[in-house]
């Protein structure tokens, strides 16, 4: 069997029923526009512009009428890399971590531990705990202010300075969110001691040997029901805690920073932030760049050209 699908336009179902007139069959399915039946091919359009093609003849006959729908996204749609997540995992007592300003040229990488107990899992629904990329930037300060007050978490900031010197060390972004999040897992562990969490989430970066090879010959190392998603936040509300408290902690990176550079940094990597880091050169000087920046971004090739070509 060579079944196939397309999506087809409205016009294009009407030329096809127009094509198979002599083969249309009187019974057509709930839903659909025409049933046509052709030697080792069964055609049925439906009025959502799926076309089935159903019979050893299915692929070839379909190929006349356009190429395969896109296949529908996997499901599910988080990915877990190393131990399988528990059943019931969204329920426990867990420590969420996440990090954010990876992709920004301006300001530090900030990562954040956060430990929510099962009992503070509705409050945390209620103050509108959910993942800090759909949050405007006055609702993460809202909301940040008042997990700070009863979250136990662990924030750990890299400043550039410091950022600039490991990347010239040789350390991979992964490797360096890898330390970080180890580290802060650990430094949350001793602070909710001795509660021990039931699950550790980390939102996925890096496949969990990737992780684990970055932080070999690391102090400590935390591996004990440590756990790995993509979209963390949707898997817990803590790793959506975490992930507020760590864009709120690189906003008030990014205000100060804005405040030494006199005008205001923005976020990103795109072109107003050339121009921004060019401004900055022009002020500064180029050495500023090392403590505002993550130099090895293409960014600072682009903001020099801006500067020079002046
Ligand atoms: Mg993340």
């Amino acid at each position: 069997m060579a079944n196939a699908v397309i999506s087809a336009t409205a016009e294009t179902i009407l030329k096809m029923k127009d094509h198979y007139k002599k083969d249309l069959v009187e019974k057509v399915p709930q839903g659909g526009v025409f049933s046509a039946k052709i030697n080792g091919c069964t055609i049925t359009a439906y009025k959502s512009g799926k076309v089935l093609f159903q019979g050893a003849n299915g692929e070839a006959e379909s190929s006349k009428w356009g190429t395969a729908a896109p296949a529908k996204p996997k499901s599910p749609k988080t990915k877990t890399s190393g131990m399988a997540l528990p059943e019931n995992i969204s329920d426990l007592s867990l420590i969420g971590s996440d990090e954010v300003g990876t992709g920004d040229y301006f300001g530090p990488i900030t990562v954040v531990s956060a430990y929510v107990e099962r009992s503070q899992i509705p409050l945390l629904k209620e103050l509108g705990v959910k993942d800090s990329k759909n949050l405007s930037d006055p609702q993460i300060i809202e909301i940040a202010k008042k997990l700070l007050k009863f979250i136990p978490y662990s924030l750990l900031t890299l400043p550039n300075k410091k950022y600039n010197q490991w990347q010239k060390k040789g350390m991979t972004q992964g490797k360096i969110k890898a330390v970080l999040h180890n580290h802060a897992i650990q430094n949350l562990l001793e602070k909710i001691e001795p509660t021990v969490p039931e699950a550790i989430l980390i939102d996925q970066f890096t496949e969990a040997n990737t992780y684990y090879k970055h932080i070999q010959g690391q102090k400590r190392i935390i591996r004990d029901r440590v756990y790995f998603s993509t979209k963390g936040e949707s898997i817990h509300i803590a790793v959506a805690a975490a992930s507020i408290l760590a864009r709120y902690a690189f906003l008030k990176a990014m205000d100060s920073l804005s405040e030494k550079a006199g005008f205001i940094i923005p976020k990103g990597a795109g072109p107003i932030v050339d121009k921004a880091a060019a401004k900055l050169i022009q002020s500064k000087g180029e050495a500023a760049l090392e403590d505002f920046t993550k130099l090895h971004f293409a960014n600072t090739q682009k903001a020099m050209k801006i500067v020079y070509k002046k």
